[in-house]
């Protein structure tokens, strides 16, 4: 066990921590579900909430493991 694949990043949809890992089908987004859900946003050109905070829950530590 000596893969240098420990990078973790912060899911760009909403900001929880997840493995950046060949392994991990929706890098960098924490789930299959961020990751659409981002680009749905980006296609509807309604990435930008107004008022709503990009981060949401950080306590959120489960899921995706
Ligand atoms: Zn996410």
């Amino acid at each position: 066990m000596t893969e240098p694949q420990n990078l973790v990043v912060a899911c760009p949809n909403c900001g929880k921590k997840t493995n950046y890992h060949p392994e991990n089908i929706s890098r960098p987004f924490c789930s299959d579900r961020c990751r659409l859900i981002d680009l749905g946003e980006w296609v509807n050109g309604t990435h930008r909430i107004p008022g709503e905070p990009v981060h949401r829950q950080d306590s959120e530590d489960s899921g995706d493991h």
